[in-house]
């Protein structure tokens, strides 16, 4: 394995970590092997997050006696320093720990950010853990290149984690004055939330961009720990084969593959679209069918909500035909 450091926050971690989704499919024992896995390739980061069901839970019984040999993190979609402050007590009890490496305010939106950062809002609470000694450093994680611009300018933010991938690169610009700030940038979605097969290749072509600073791909089992892991014993330029397996994959998902930029947006009739095609992706790629479903269900307005007007598609850089990969979602959510 290959360390490094993350930003500011000086965090000693592997270039690879865990992102803690796909434990909600697995069991205790399934949890206790994955950590095994991880502690056999050098990978001392993992990533959870309160929305992940049992995820920490599992985690924090897996890692009974060995928790110090990592770095954990976790993450909440609380916006007020109340909710804020009772997740991240949360999330220390699931993990069976006193203190957390690293805390984020998950899934930021622009409209979102002023709450949080607000004297009274999540970032206030995460702040206060830091200085309880019960978390070391704050993060953020976002979808939209809007909102991670934005973010990159408070001071408070010590990492930022962001899908970047083969074919999300939405984020390049972001990324540089990421680098710039000495501000850690971790890759979510690295294999395009389970769209690309090869895990060595995406995770070659990551490691390969100087502004990364460590990808967290989702992994189950010690198999895909090996093939993820496999990437950093050659970190050498891309090889002109991989370019052409890399324009391969971007020409199969070209007008296949919702970038989560969110340009499509507003929707008239209220939906969140890119949320739509990304549970929709968890539930066809990542065997997380009951998770999916019920974030899915959740939201306001659903794929059956859409009237049809268009806008959306005139809007999206990509060109996505959304009505009617709509129409799909509602086939597999029922509504
Ligand atoms: S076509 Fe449907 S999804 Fe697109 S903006 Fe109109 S209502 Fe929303
Ligand atoms: S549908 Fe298109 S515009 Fe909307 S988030 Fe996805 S890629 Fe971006």
């Amino acid at each position: 394995m290959k360390y490094t450091v993350l930003g500011k926050s000086g965090l000693r971690v592997s270039v690879i970590g865990l992102g803690g989704i796909p434990v909600q499919r697995i069991d205790p024992a399934a949890t206790r092997e994955l950590i095994d896995a991880l502690l056999e390739q050098g990978i001392n980061f993992i990533d959870s997050a309160r929305g992940y069901t049992v995820s920490e839970e599992y985690l924090g019984a897996a890692l009974e006696g060995r928790r110090e040999r990592f770095i954990l993190a976790s993450k909440s979609m609380a916006r007020s320093k109340a909710e804020m402050a009772r997740d991240i007590d949360l999330s220390l009890k699931n993990f069976r720990t006193d203190h957390i490496e690293l805390y984020q305010l998950h899934n930021l939106g622009v409209n979102e950010i002023e709450r949080a950062f607000a004297p009274d809002g999540a970032a206030a609470a995460v702040e206060e853990a830091i200085r309880a000694g019960k978390v070391g450093h704050l993060g953020i994680t976002a979808h939209s290149p809007q909102a991670l611009r934005r973010l990159l300018d408070y001071q408070q933010v010590e990492t930022v984690m962001f899908p970047f991938n083969i074919v999300e690169n939405q984020a390049e610009e972001a990324m540089r004055i990421a680098h710039e700030r000495n501000i850690g940038f971790i890759a979510m979605k690295p294999l395009a939330g389970g769209n690309i097969d090869d895990g060595r290749l995406a995770m070659r072509y990551i490691l390969n961009e100087p502004n990364c600073t460590m990808a967290i791909p989702g992994m189950y089992c010690a198999a895909e720990v090996a093939q993820n892991s496999s990437a950093v014993d050659d970190l050498s330029p891309l090889t002109e084969e991989e370019q052409v397996q890399i324009a391969a994959i971007r020409e199969r998902l070209a007008d296949n593959f919702c970038r989560r930029c969110g340009y499509c947006a507003p929707c008239s009739a209220g939906i969140d679209i890119p949320a739509c095609f990304t549970m929709a992706n968890y539930l066809q790629h990542y065997q997380l069918a009951d998770w999916a479903r019920s974030r899915y269900l959740a939201y306001a307005a659903h794929a059956e909500d859409c009237i049809g007007c268009g806008k959306c598609e005139e809007r999206c850089p990509y060109q996505l035909p959304i009505r009617e990969k709509l129409q799909e979602i509602k086939k597999i959510f029922g509504k």
